[in-house]
């Protein structure tokens, strides 16, 4: 199994000349392969914030600022389990938990409007070694709903649970319940009476790789506005809208679920790679510019392989996404040109 440095902090010193001297000679025969952590493509950490049309017009500096800022927080917060030596899978928690927190996001508070009013939220979390999934669909008290979805992968013998057994699931597991009007804020309403299509983008995703070689992917979100109370979109749903298998890839996938839950979307990335020898890149840049297109299905996807390798393709106008390296270098993206 793939291994990098990061988070190393039992090397006993007697061991670092023989290191030194395997790492030289395997480095001098390239068996250790392109790992170097050091290029500007590869990433332990790579984030989303939604795919879409982002409207400039209503984009604020101010605004805008406070996205980016978001983003870098919550990639801090992953990057910081990592460099500790902690797992992928709890860096793909740390990272989505502040952005469900955020009203700026499509997630947790600050989750869209069902066409009832209400908000109903979906989130997935897979581990990749196992691998091991878990989901909640239409969940309406859980102040975070990618904890519930861990809950549901270490806690039950299922991979989804739905509606008011998924919330009551998540109370028995001590998590914190909220009100349905804790996720309300006036801007999804606003968006929710006048239909703003715009407004639905904000889903919340992060896929990560761990010093141990192990790839995690999770994703969040309040689904799509004016859904039908009862609509489940892709994010729950493993394969379509999350996908982790180690020494393949990670993938969490943002945009029209019903598209992704057709094409399988996550998956097939993992699919392409193992059975068609595609690159990460291939692979992820056909199911989006490819099979998602054609299925007239719009959005994107951010995607991590064993060896650090990422791409974040869409096919909207923008995308808020951003990755950190091993170094602890964060880099946050909005539009498409940058
Ligand atoms: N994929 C989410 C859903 O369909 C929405 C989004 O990512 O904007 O529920």
């Amino acid at each position: 199994m793939h291994t990098n440095s990061f988070g190393k902090k039992n090397t006993q010193p007697r061991t670092w000349p023989l290191c030194l001297l395997i790492l030289g000679f395997c480095t001098a025969c390239g068996v250790t392969g392109n790992k170097d952590f050091t290029q500007p493509e590869r990433a332990v950490l790579v984030v989303h914030g939604g795919a879409g049309v982002i409207d400039r017009a209503k984009m604020t500096p101010e605004l805008e600022a406070e996205y980016r800022a978001a983003l870098r927080t919550a990639l801090l917060a992953g990057h910081a389990i990592l460099s500790e030596g902690g797992s992928a899978l709890d860096a793909v928690s740390a990272t989505i938990l502040p952005l469900e927190d955020s009203p700026l996001f499509n997630a947790g508070h600050g989750a869209v409007f069902s066409a009832r009013g209400t908000c109903e939220l979906d989130a997935s979390l897979m581990d990749g070694e196992g691998p091991r999934a878990g989901a909640v669909a239409g969940v309406m008290g859980v102040r975070h709903p990618i904890l519930a979805a861990r809950a549901v992968m270490e806690k039950s013998e299922h991979v989804l649970l739905a509606g008011s057994g998924a919330d009551a699931f998540a109370k028995q597991q001590g998590l914190e319940t909220v009100p349905n009007e804790f996720f309300h804020t006036e801007r999804r309403k606003k968006a929710l009476e006048q239909q703003l299509s715009d407004s639905k983008h904000g889903t919340v995703g992060c896929v990560a790789l761990d010093g141990a070689g192990h790839l995690a992917a999770g994703t969040s979100t309040g689904g799509m506005t004016a859904k039908r109370w009862g609509r489940v979109g892709d994010s729950p749903i493993i394969g379509a809208g999350t996908w982790a298998q180690d020494g393949v890839c990670a993938v969490s996938a943002t945009g029209w679920g019903e598209f992704f839950i057709r094409g399988a979307i996550a998956s097939s990335i993992a699919g392409r790679m193992r059975f068609g020898g595609q690159s990460l890149k291939e692979a992820a840049s056909q199911a989006i510019y490819g099979e998602l297109t054609d299925l007239g299905g719009t959005g994107g996807v951010i995607a991590l392989d064993g060896e650090g390798r990422f791409t974040t393709p869409f096919n909207t106008p923008g995308m808020f996404r951003g990755w950190v390296t091993q170094a602890g270098q964060v880099t946050v993206h909005i539009w498409k040109e940058e």
